[in-house]
């Protein structure tokens, strides 16, 4: 083994404004080695796997997202499974007294951190666990994470095939670069080449443009993001969590909240091409007291996240234009059992670029910032 690989175990964090996502990787040839090249490393993954693997909930609010883990990947000559976890971020210090309670604490001295959090939280990390957070861009370790999945995981990039007709829409896998899909029906005749637009939705938004594996430039963002929607339901609808939101939101209609175009021109605003289904005003009829009274919690649900999915569209598209390009990604977490937002970018994407440019999603949506950490720290 190389002297450069640090000792597992091999951690990758993103600390967000709203949730945590760790990532483990845990090998699986250790059998390969002699006992005495990877010393002590048997007994801290045993420990780590009764712990962390074998579990699929932690406390209240972590989660494993086992559907998400992929395994026979190869890190620095070892292999292994990469496992996904997420809690939110406010739980940071039950998570920090729990690892030390559970002593998984002194079997790293390094992990590698992305987000806001690793610098908030880096002096308690150091004080509590003896724990170094190595702090890393999160822009970088994006799309380093995003590289690293795809290049593994040949089903990854996916599309939406008639987004808006519910009977013929279907997911279709977009073969990355150089592979070709397991869908034989899918027509893609290329990879995801560069350049490329990440759109990421998390709390807030960001959008890059990606030139070359570490040519990317951020490019425009919103605060109006999942922060946004999440919030907002909260206020409007008495929701707690995102996934109530969302099915609150999947049962609403957002035209008893929203002004269309067709509710101001009485059709369609044809000198400029506009759909008379088009929102001309988010919330527009919110200023009728009568129009108040008819609109439910979940159509309220529903136009807060039509107002965030077509505001990021139309930055979206705009970037695309000025950049350019024509394969525009969309990841975090705001897209998490959200297939009405990316079904409606999918449909957007399309309709605004008259079919030139696409909207592409990846499967581990919000944990590609982990996954960039995880592979700085042992290449
Ligand atoms: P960040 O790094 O800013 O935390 P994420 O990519 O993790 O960003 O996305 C956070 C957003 O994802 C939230 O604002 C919310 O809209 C959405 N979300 C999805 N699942 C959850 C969840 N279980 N709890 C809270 N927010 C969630």
């Amino acid at each position: 083994l190389s002297l450069s690989v640090p000792p597992m175990p091999w951690f990758g964090l993103d600390i967000g404004g709203t949730l945590v996502k760790l990532v483990y990787f845990e090998p699986s040839d250790q059998a390969e080695f002699p006992e005495s090249a990877i010393s002590g490393e048997i007994e801290r993954v045993k420990v780590i796997h009764r712990y962390l693997v074998t579990n699929k909930a932690y406390g209240e609010t972590g989660v494993r997202d086992g559907h998400l883990e992929l395994s026979n990947v190869h890190i620095n000559g070892r292999q292994g499974t990469i496992h996904f976890i997420r809690f939110p971020s406010c739980r940071m210090p039950n998570f920090i007294s729990l690892t030390k309670s559970k002593g998984l604490a002194y079997m790293s001295s390094t992990v590698c951190a992305t987000g806001g959090g690793a610098h908030k939280y880096a002096d308690i990390a150091q004080m509590e666990l003896n724990v170094k957070l190595h702090k890393f861009d999160e822009l970088e370790s994006l799309i380093q994470g995003i590289e690293f999945v795809a290049k593994y995981n040949p089903e990854e990039c996916y599309f939406w095939a008639n987004p808006l007709d519910e009977d013929a829409c279907k997911r279709v896998t977009w073969p990355w670069s150089g592979r070709t899909s397991s869908d034989p029906e899918s027509t893609v005749p290329d990879g995801l080449q560069y350049p490329y637009l990440v759109v990421n939705m998390g709390s807030g938004v960001s959008v890059v443009a990606v030139y070359g594996p570490s040519n990317f430039r951020r490019v425009s963002g919103s605060s109006i993001g999942g922060g946004f929607f999440h919030g907002l339901c909260c206020l409007l609808c008495d929701c707690e969590s995102f996934d109530d939101a969302i099915e609150l939101a999947a049962q609403g209609d957002n035209k008893k909240v929203d002004k269309l175009v067709r509710d101001i021109y009485g059709g369609d605003y044809e000198l400029f091409g506009l759909p008379g289904d088009t929102v001309a005003a988010s919330f527009g009829h919110m200023i009728s007291p009568e129009r108040r009274k008819e609109a439910s919690k979940a159509d309220l649900a529903r136009a807060a996240l039509v107002t965030v999915t077509n505001n990021i569209g139309s930055i979206a598209i705009n970037c695309a234009r000025s950049e350019q390009i024509d394969r525009i990604l969309f990841v975090g977490n705001f897209l998490r059992v959200n297939p009405i937002a990316a079904k409606s970018l999918s449909y957007a994407m399309d309709y605004w670029s008259g079919g030139s440019k696409k909207a592409l999603f990846l499967q581990h949506e919000g944990y590609f910032g982990a996954v960039g950490c995880l592979e700085k720290l042992v290449v």
